[in-house]
């Protein structure tokens, strides 16, 4: 089973949020650091599949949420990840108040500078998670 540090966006839909968590994690996952993380799509965890289980359980987790919610950080617990950090990407965007993201579907060049920060926040915690274990 791979040891890489799980990076796991919320589902979220319809709003921008959602889109640049999922963004950010693939980001951080494809390019930054992909030797040591990799991400998991929530639904598949939520299903209960032992395999998807065996994917999250016991392993260190770095959760994207898109509201307040965190369905990303509550299901990864749940499904007993060890979440080392809970990212709320609305904070994010706070730091650039005003400016124009995109929408469901579509980041504008904003949205995918904001994207590029919050990726590489985490790849800054996976690196420091590497260096704990
Ligand atoms: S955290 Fe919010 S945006 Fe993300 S899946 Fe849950 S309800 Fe949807």
């Amino acid at each position: 089973m791979s040891k890489k540090i799980k990076v796991i966006p919320c589902s979220g839909m319809g709003k921008v949020f959602g889109l640049a968590a999922r963004e950010a994690a693939l980001k951080a996952v494809d390019e930054l650091v992909p030797d040591e993380a990799e991400t998991l799509c929530l639904a598949y965890v939520m299903t209960g599949d032992e395999a998807a289980k065996d994917k999250i359980e016991g392993y260190d987790c770095i959760t994207l949420d898109g509201c307040p919610a965190l369905c990303a950080a509550k299901s990864a617990a749940i499904c007993g990840g060890i979440v080392k950090e809970e990212y709320r990407v609305v904070d994010a965007f706070k730091k650039h108040r005003g400016i124009k993201a995109g929408g469901a579907t579509t980041l504008t060049e904003d949205g995918w500078m904001v994207v590029d920060e919050i990726a590489a926040q985490i790849a800054d915690k996976v690196k420091e998670l590497g260096k704990e274990a």
